[in-house]
């Protein structure tokens, strides 16, 4: 009797000793998922009984940075189903990404953007299979993410004119050209070219010369209206203009249009032989693209009209070709 009662003593004492250290890590685990700068979150996978597809998540913890970002108290995500239509409303391809982290044991990571209080934020969130769920850490990723879409922007566009540049017009074309033949639309070219500019930055000086470069751009840039038109430095004191489906005659009307309002800036050219104002020769070219041929035809069609044009007193020439 005596010994069952010491036995049953040294029982409640190891459960005791085994709930402190349990109370212990708990607190542990906690107070790191407290302090992190980090949104963490662990979800278990409630899956549906008959067919055994995951369903859901169920949030087993989350810190104090998720319940924020999401404007909840913890105690209302944690045991609660409501995740996968939380997920649904910032991006619909997170869902399947967390199902396949559990189901397939290879870790997600993913950028996605979220609304926080009117205000946009852009986070990372990597994932790791957690037994029949997952944990996720969130990071606030939105001030890099605004440089890098800043750089990314800034690689695009031609430094001095502000217009789109070279690496970035080859890459719109081969778009174009592709979208172009599935659509079987035509696809226009202008391609234009400041007149004796060698002239005119030996007579006004390289700083006038640049200056004109920014005014001619800001007039081409201003003149196509259609979301789809593009313009870019081709190089030098060439331009080009993409006009995706448009056809001879809108071309012309485009190119026409730019011509005369560089004509209007009336910026003295002294030593130009065809005008009294800096001048420009443009080239136009319009296909509806096929397989056989590339974008480099159209480019080389609008070179050749351009120099037509040059030839033919420097106003304007068209190749095309239906
Ligand atoms: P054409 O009428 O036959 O086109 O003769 P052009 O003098 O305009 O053409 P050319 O190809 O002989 O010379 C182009 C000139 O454009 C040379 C260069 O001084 C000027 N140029 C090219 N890029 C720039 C630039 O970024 N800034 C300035 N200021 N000038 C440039
Ligand atoms: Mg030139
Ligand atoms: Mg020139």
């Amino acid at each position: 009797m005596k010994q069952e009662q010491e036995k049953l003593k040294q029982e409640i004492q190891q459960r005791k000793e085994a709930e402190a250290i349990l109370y212990q890590s708990r607190a542990l685990i906690s107070s790191i998922l407290r302090s992190s700068l980090d949104g963490v979150a662990a979800l278990e996978a409630v899956r549906n009984p008959k067919t055994g597809e995951i369903e859901d998540f169920r949030c087993l913890e989350v810190n104090p940075i998720i319940a924020e970002v999401f404007n909840q108290e913890r105690e209302n995500l944690i045991g609660k189903f409501i995740f996968r239509k939380f997920i649904d409303k910032i991006d619909p391809d997170l869902f399947a990404g967390f199902i396949r982290v559990v189901e397939t044991g290879i870790s997600l990571q993913k950028d996605f953007n979220y609304k926080y209080k009117e205000e946009q934020k852009w986070y990372s969130c990597i994932a790791v299979k957690l037994a029949d769920g997952f944990a996720v850490t969130v990071r606030d990723i939105t001030e890099r993410k605004i440089l890098e879409l800043e750089l990314n922007r800034l690689a695009t566009i031609d430094g001095l004119t502000g217009v789109y540049n070279r690496p970035t017009f080859d890459k719109t074309l081969a778009q174009e050209w592709q979208r172009s033949q599935r659509e079987k639309q035509p696809l226009s070219l202008i391609l234009f070219d400041a007149d004796y500019f060698k002239l005119y930055n030996d007579y006004y000086g390289h700083q006038a010369g640049d200056n004109c470069l920014v005014q001619i751009a800001q007039v081409a840039s201003k003149m196509v209206k259609r979301p789809g038109d593009f313009v870019a430095r081709y190089g030098g004191e060439e331009f080009v203009i993409i006009l995706p489906n448009t056809d001879r005659q809108g071309a012309i009307a485009v190119a026409e249009g730019i011509r005369q309002a560089i004509e209007v800036l009336a910026i003295p050219h002294e030593r130009s032989e065809v005008s009294p104002v800096v001048s420009v020769s443009m080239g136009i070219a319009c296909v509806i693209p096929t397989t056989d041929s590339s974008p480099e035809i159209l480019i080389s069609m609008a070179d050749r009209a351009m120099y037509k044009a040059k030839q033919q007193g420097r106003n304007l020439a068209i190749a095309y070709r239906t």
